[in-house]
């Protein structure tokens, strides 16, 4: 079994699972492509068989309905965003609520808390926002999604997470010190920096953020660009 996470710029992720008893899996988390100014790939050059959506924002879901559309992917979402999406023409959607999980073709999948909001871009009700755990093949993964620091991410660390994926980008969601006190709380064998560099707003020192990381706790950071890959 192999995992590989691929960084597709912004909060955009590629999962790739490859299991020799369940086969391959393409699971793209909050596709924000065509207008994001640091994507490697457009929406229409991505493959999906499983798209998760954390929240309504349009850089998290503006693509999301073309590539479901196109891929015949299965959404994966809380029960509002599901909603409208179905209304966009999305045929597969999964709905969940917070805390709820469910058994899918690479894996489960559970939604976690996420402190943040989720309004849809035409102003429609976006459900709660999330972050997501994935475990596959006895491997945890962990996005955060667009989230504040929050206390309980120490019981998300209890399951014990391989890959935490947290946001560094600072205003709208956790900036660095932040999420280097997320870290401490979750204890991930490997952190990757997620939701910088997309606009000024949210610039940050990855590396001098991963520096801070290494000194500081036990997990290993991983920086990468946009279009690179980490092997779990
Ligand atoms: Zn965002």
């Amino acid at each position: 079994m192999s995992i590989e996470l691929t960084w597709l710029g912004h909060a955009s992720w590629l999962v790739f699972v490859k299991s020799s008893t369940t086969g391959e899996h393409r699971i793209l988390i909050d596709p924000f492509l065509d207008d994001s100014p640091t994507a490697p790939v457009k929406s229409d050059g991505v493959s999906a068989d499983f798209i998760l959506i954390s929240h309504g924002h349009f850089d998290h879901i503006a693509d999301a309905a073309k590539i479901a559309r196109r891929t015949g992917a299965l959404v994966i979402s809380n029960y509002e965003i599901c909603e409208w999406l179905g209304k966009q023409g999305v045929e597969q959607t999964h709905p969940h609520n917070l805390g709820g999980g469910s058994e899918q073709k690479f894996g489960r999948v559970q939604l976690t808390l996420a402190f943040h909001s989720s309004a849809l871009p035409d102003g429609s009700n976006g459900g709660n926002p999330s972050g997501f755990l994935l475990s596959i093949d006895g491997a945890n993964l962990y996005f955060a999604c667009d989230t504040a620091l929050f206390g309980d991410m120490r019981m998300i660390g209890e399951r014990g997470i391989d890959v935490a994926v947290l946001p560094i980008g600072d205003q709208f969601t956790m900036g660095p010190d932040d999420a280097l006190r997320a870290v401490k709380l979750i204890e991930p064998k490997v952190v990757v920096p997620s939701h910088y560099g997309t606009w000024p707003p949210i610039d940050q020192d990855a590396q001098a953020w991963a520096a801070r990381v290494k000194a500081e706790t036990k997990a290993q950071p991983r920086v990468v660009q946009p279009g690179g890959k980490i092997s779990v």
